[in-house]
Formats: structure tokens, C-alpha cells, sequence
């Protein structure tokens, strides 16, 4: 019977042994699974941090991203408003010539300004009208001007023989073309070079006065018409009727032309006087006036 009770004794030993064993294994799975959850929600908070943190520089970095896209477009829209004017009426280019292509209207015409960076289109075709019987035209509107000029010269014993007057564009074209062509041919240039020796000679078309009917050559194109007693007349006279020097002495760099005694413009009795009293050639006075052209 001691035998029996001391195995009993030792059995419950040994099983009160394994129990604590499997006592302190579970405390420290306990642990360990606290501590796993303290690190998770650590994890877990960290990332409710971060994914605010990402909220926040989404909604930092979105803004800042669709703020430039939005203003892009604003600007972009802000800015072609204004400049779409400015563009339909006067910036529109030729691609071949590279001149500012020039709309010629009712409101313009007697203002509009050619020369060797602006050009009308060659769509435009002026209404034209014959100076007395001589064969000559100029723009309907201008005729009865320049034969009132002729008619008052003609009483003061001075006769203002139109000269040359109204050139189609097409005309000025063919012109142009040959003499450039000849340019290659006898000097050995390309088109372009040849093309700008030309322009030198005649005015590449669309921007010659002569192609809107707005100007007239008088007497006769010699650079001794400025001793001659019909320029005098009509540096003392041609503002009452409406026309002006077109290109001055002294104002070449301004023109691109040289002095032409014999070429007179109109612009308009009003316009004419101002311009002569300013004693500057068409673009300054339009600068200095800031009217735009
Ligand atoms: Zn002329």
C-alpha cells in the first residue's frame, strides 16, 4: 500500500510538474500574442497615421497638381481671348513671304500701311475709277480727289500728269516674278536671293500702294521731279486734297523706300494735314499717334 501511494504521490508530482510547464508555456503565448497585437496595432495605427499622412499629401499633391492643370488652362484661355484679335485682324503671316498679311476695309483703308514686312491679300480688288480720260485708275474713292488736285494745280499753271496709277496685284506679280527669274538666270542666285535683289527694283505684290489704287506717281519717276515746279505745288498744296509724301527724304530706314518725290498717297484731308504738320513719314505718325496698323 506505501507503493501504491508514493506512485500515486509522484504521478500527481508529475503531473502538477507538466501542468505548470504547459501553465507558463501558455503565459508566455500570451505574451507573445500581446505583444503581436500591441506591435500590429501599432502597425495598424501607424498606418491609419500614414493613410491620413497619404489623405493629406493626396489632397496636398492633388490640388497642387490640378492647380497648375486648371491654371494652365485658364491662362491658356485667359490669354487667347486677348490675343485672338490682335491675331484675326493684324498677326496672321504669310507662310511663303513672311510678311504680316493686311486686311484692307472700310474703316482702315485710308490709314492702311504696306510695305516690306506688311502685305494686303491678293483677294482684295479696290472698286475702281478713271482720272478724266487718260487711262489711268485709281481707287473709286480717291479719283475725285486727285482730279480736284489736278484741276486746282492746273489753274495755278501747273499740270499734274498722272503717271503711273493703279497696278493690279496681279500685274505687280508677273512683273516681280520675271525680274526675279531674270535675277537667277544672269546673276546665277536662288530664287530667294534673286527674289530680294528684286524687291529692290519693284515691290514684291501686295505691297505696293499702287496695287490698292491709293497713290499715283506724278509727271514722271526721275529723282530730279524735286527740282521741278510741280513738286513745289505740291509740297505747298497736295494736303488740302488729301494726299501726302508717302516716302520722304531722311526716312528711309522708317519706309524701306528711297525718297520718291513723285509718289503722293492718299490718306484723307484730315489725316493729310496732321501727318505734314508733324513732318512724319506714315508709320511714325501712326506710331506716335498709337494707332494701330
Ligand atoms: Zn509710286
Amino acid at each position: 500500500m506505501k507503493k501504491n501511494s508514493d506512485f500515486k504521490f509522484i504521478i500527481i508530482i508529475i503531473v502538477l510538474l507538466v501542468l505548470a510547464v504547459l501553465g507558463t508555456l501558455q503565459l508566455v503565448n500570451k505574451k507573445q500574442s500581446t505583444l503581436q497585437e500591441t506591435s500590429t496595432t501599432a502597425d495598424s495605427t501607424t498606418q491609419t497615421t500614414e493613410a491620413p499622412v497619404s489623405v493629406i499629401d493626396n489632397s496636398i499633391t492633388e490640388p497642387s497638381t490640378t492647380e497648375p492643370t486648371t491654371q494652365v488652362p485658364t491662362e491658356t484661355s485667359a490669354t487667347e481671348p486677348s490675343s485672338v484679335p490682335d491675331t484675326s485682324t493684324e498677326a496672321v503671316t504669310n507662310p511663303e513671304t513672311g510678311r504680316l498679311i493686311v486686311e484692307v476695309n472700310d474703316s482702315n483703308w485710308q490709314l492702311v500701311v504696306v510695305n516690306g514686312t506688311r502685305e494686303f491679300p491678293s483677294t482684295y480688288k479696290p472698286e475702281l475709277d478713271e482720272i478724266f480720260d487718260t487711262g489711268k485708275y485709281l481707287d473709286a474713292r480717291v479719283a475725285p480727289h486727285y482730279e480736284e488736285m489736278y484741276t486746282a494745280a492746273k489753274q495755278d499753271g501747273i499740270i499734274l500728269t498722272p503717271y503711273s496709277a493703279y497696278r493690279s496685284y496681279e500685274r505687280q506679280k508677273n512683273n516681280y516674278n520675271h525680274l526675279t527669274e531674270t535675277y537667277m538666270a544672269d546673276y546665277n542666285l536662288s530664287r530667294e536671293e534673286a527674289a530680294k535683289k528684286a524687291a529692290t527694283v519693284i515691290l514684291p505684290p501686295g505691297t505696293s500702294e499702287h496695287n490698292l489704287g491709293l497713290c499715283m506717281d506724278i509727271c514722271n519717276v526721275y529723282d530730279s521731279f524735286v527740282n521741278q515746279k510741280e513738286y513745289t505745288w505740291l509740297t505747298e498744296n497736295a494736303y488740302r486734297y488729301g494726299f501726302i509724301l508717302r516716302y520722304p527724304k531722311g526716312k528711309e530706314d522708317v519706309t524701306g523706300i528711297v525718297f520718291e518725290p513723285w509718289h503722293w498717297r492718299y490718306v484723307g484731308v484730315e489725316w493729310a494735314k496732321q501727318i505734314r504738320d508733324s513732318g512724319l513719314c506714315l508709320e511714325e505718325f501712326l506710331d506716335m499717334q498709337g494707332i494701330a496698323y
